[in-house]
């Protein structure tokens, strides 16, 4: 199935055609990168485990209204996604202050958040991803106006929906990262990944990280980390 040449290769997924050219392929990789790819590694079974959250999380999203790119999961590592141009500004929802955002303005570590922050990010590894304000986007044709206050719009309800879920499970869902497209009906939806590489999750109880600031961190049991929020994903959806 992934013996063809990728149509595009990233820091964690592969992407190949399919024979319907409005469909992809998807190939989760175990590699793990941070700090704009300058730290690298590989761990058996985190691609797995991403696929297997992501398909969790955007199927739940679908059925909670949120329209999105994930169409099926094929197997362990493949899932089946719209085909999609990619809309090059990164949307960071944040409940709780940490990350860049403390590093950023120098404001209280775990700090919660009155509501939650909305950040745009101009999608560009050569750049390292800067921290961009709307009208830059709308500004440089990364965006229109009208995309963008749909887009926000969209993020503060998922954020509402993944919240809640995670919630359910004893985890505090601190901040994430999405992405969005355009179908090849130019419709505006969510794409890209949900999963502890994109996401901090945090214990209720113990505050202990479940996500990759435990690779960013050195903070070891990464992949363990990873299984732990597959695991209460699997007990409360029955999988
Ligand atoms: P921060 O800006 O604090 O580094 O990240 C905020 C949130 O967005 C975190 O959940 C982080 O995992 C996610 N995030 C931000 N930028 C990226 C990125 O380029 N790649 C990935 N995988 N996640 C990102």
């Amino acid at each position: 199935m992934s013996q063809q040449t990728p149509l595009y290769e990233g820091k964690a997924k592969r992407i190949f055609a399919t024979d319907n050219p409005d469909q992809l392929l998807v190939e989760y990789k175990n590699s793990l990168t941070a700090f704009n790819a300058l730290k690298k590694d590989t761990l058996e079974g985190k691609g797995e485990l991403n696929n297997k959250i992501s398909s969790c999380l955007f199927k739940y999203l679908a059925d909670n209204g949120v329209e999105n790119h994930w169409l099926r999961q094929v197997d362990d590592i493949h899932q089946i996604v719209r085909s999609m141009t990619i809309i090059p500004v990164e949307v960071i929802v944040r409940n709780i202050a940490t990350g860049s955002l403390v590093k950023r303005l120098a404001v209280q570590e775990g700090l919660e958040l009155a509501f939650p922050l909305v950040e745009y990010c101009y999608k560009s590894d050569e750049l390292g991803d800067p921290l961009i304000i709307h009208d830059h986007a709308v500004l440089f044709g990364w965006a229109t106006d009208e995309q963008l206050k749909k887009i926000k719009q969209i993020c503060l309800e998922i954020n509402r929906i993944l919240s809640e879920l995670f919630s359910k499970l004893g985890i505090i869902l601190v901040d994430f990262k999405l992405e969005f497209g355009l179908d090849s009906q130019g419709r505006l939806m969510l794409a890209d990944e949900i999963s502890p590489d994109t996401c901090r999750f945090w214990d209720k109880e113990t505050r202990a990280k479940l996500d990759k600031d435990r690779f960013r961190q050195d903070l070891g049991d990464v992949l363990g980390a990873y299984r732990e929020i597959w695991t209460r994903l699997q007990k409360h959806f029955n999988i």
